[in-house]
């Protein structure tokens, strides 16, 4: 068997010498039924049921499942709880990440009055209040620049401030730079006024009201000279959340083991409001399934399936998987097979995306495993998703997707009727026979970088994921 793989070798590397680069490597016929021999002991097995079952479990039995939430930790347990019933080494890596929770309590109580009828909204980032408040009386800010603060005593009061003329931001600033305790913003249009402060400054407490409120409040200060007001935000701000990724590994063959280190790697958090069916439950599923089959294959490369928390808010779940690596197992890695979005009836063809748009030795070994087992991929150049931080430590890295982008990307309807089984069953053919090629015994190192062709119209465009 060795000895008939270095013929075919040798075959590979004339071939390959000759071989114009952008067209797809086609393999002597021999080498390439044999290939797909060995394709079939993964291709064969992939079945697109249990892919399904899992997005069922994860888009449907949990639903959303918001970057720190229970229900992102639910996910993360079935995860596990399937790599353990394949057999593989499972870690759950915990970490933190800081985040704005909204105030739970927001209140204006006017001295004197009922205070019925005030129905504040909270700025995002805006500082709480002290636990009793923050009590003053208002005083007219105008549109609160900072000539209609000089010459006014605005410490311990509250600035009342029209919308319009400068920002929000720039507003609020004024105010608390003026020495105001808290700050309400009215709204110059109809509607109520919900907005967002920096995420750090010296700001306070800066709540939004509609014109119609603001007008009372103005109309009420010209006739009693005098309102004192109570502001109440409490239980907002920065906390510290805990996500987690799920780390499961399949060892090489203790007496063939090349040392090499492959990834495959899938987001398991939705956006807040959608069950993220094919963002990103189809990649966890597909995952799941590859790693399923390839769990009960002998490899001579160490092979680690990774499911990420936390890539809906900067990838952070990714980034810090990648910096727990150390330098030596860097240096073994050879590849990162991503997994984003793929699972919608709605998203177009599929396709391979490098963070610098440059073809890796993962989009080579995708090109070269889709023409055996689908049909011949391209790629393009799309970061921000979890190749992104594997990029970045140098290891070779690569999404697969379907562009273009499904229409229900981050909406309430990326739900399970709009899930194809079809395009996660050749995701997982396609890639389950690409690691495979790397990760079994005695792979001429050869067939792990062929040329993928480069598309000469990109079919896609530079979109998030
Ligand atoms: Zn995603």
């Amino acid at each position: 068997m060795g000895k008939w793989r270095k013929a075919v070798l040798s075959g590979v590397m004339a071939a390959s010498v000759l071989a114009v680069p952008l067209s797809v490597y086609e393999a002597p016929i021999a080498a390439k039924a044999a290939t797909q021999a060995l394709d079939n002991k993964v291709v064969q097995k992939i079945d697109a049921e249990k892919i399904y079952q899992h997005v069922s479990a994860l888009s449907v039995g949990i639903g959303e499942r918001v970057t720190g939430s229970e229900a992102e930790r639910k996910a993360v347990d079935y995860i596990a709880a399937q790599y353990r019933s394949y057999g593989l080494d499972v870690n759950i890596q915990p970490f933190t990440f800081q985040t704005y929770e909204e105030a739970k309590e927001i209140s204006i109580q006017i001295a004197g009055h009922s205070g019925k009828g005030l129905e504040p909204s909270v700025f995002k980032y805006s500082p709480n209040t002290p636990a009793e408040g923050a009590t003053g009386e208002i005083m007219d800010a105008g549109l609160g620049r900072a000539s209609d603060f000089a010459g006014k005593d605005a410490a311990g009061k509250i600035a009342l401030i029209e919308r319009g003329g400068i920002t929000f931001a720039e507003k609020a600033a004024n105010a608390a730079a003026a020495g105001a305790k808290a700050v309400l913003i009215y709204n110059n249009t109809t509607g109520p006024l919900k907005s967002s402060l920096p995420s750090s400054g010296n700001y306070v407490a800066t709540l939004g009201l509609t014109k119609t409120e603001g007008e009372a409040l103005k109309a009420l200060i010209e006739k009693e000279q005098t309102v004192t007001a109570t502001v109440k935000v409490l239980g907002g701000g920065m906390v510290t959340k805990t996500s987690h990724n799920v780390v499961a590994v399949k060892k090489a063959h203790k007496n063939h083991d090349t040392g090499q280190i492959l990834y495959v790697g899938s987001h398991h958090d939705s956006v807040p409001g959608s069950p993220g069916a094919s963002d990103n439950a189809s990649g966890v599923a597909v995952n799941l399934e590859i790693a399923r089959v390839l769990s009960s294959q002998q490899t001579d490369t160490e092979v680690r399936f990774l499911t990420f928390g936390a890539e809906e808010i900067g990838l952070l779940g990714s980034y810090h998987y990648v910096s727990t690596l150390t330098k030596e197992e860097i240096d073994r890695s050879i590849g990162m097979f991503n997994f984003d979005m793929v699972g919608s009836k709605n998203a177009g063809d599929m396709i391979m995306f490098t963070v610098d748009g440059e073809r890796n030795v993962v989009t080579n070994t995708g090109a070269s495993a889709s023409s055996r087992v689908f049909k011949p991929l391209t790629y393009g150049k799309v970061g921000r998703s979890d190749h992104q931080p594997f990029h970045e430590g140098g290891i070779a890295a690569a999404v697969f997707s379907y562009a273009p982008l499904e229409p229900e990307y981050h909406q309430p309807t990326d739900t399970i009727d709009k899930i194809s089984k079809e395009k996660m069953e050749n995701m997982a053919k396609v890639v389950g026979a690409g690691v495979y090629q790397i990760a079994r015994k005695d792979t001429p190192a050869l067939e792990r970088a062929q040329v993928a062709p480069k598309p000469a119209e990109p079919p896609f465009e530079e979109r998030p994921l």
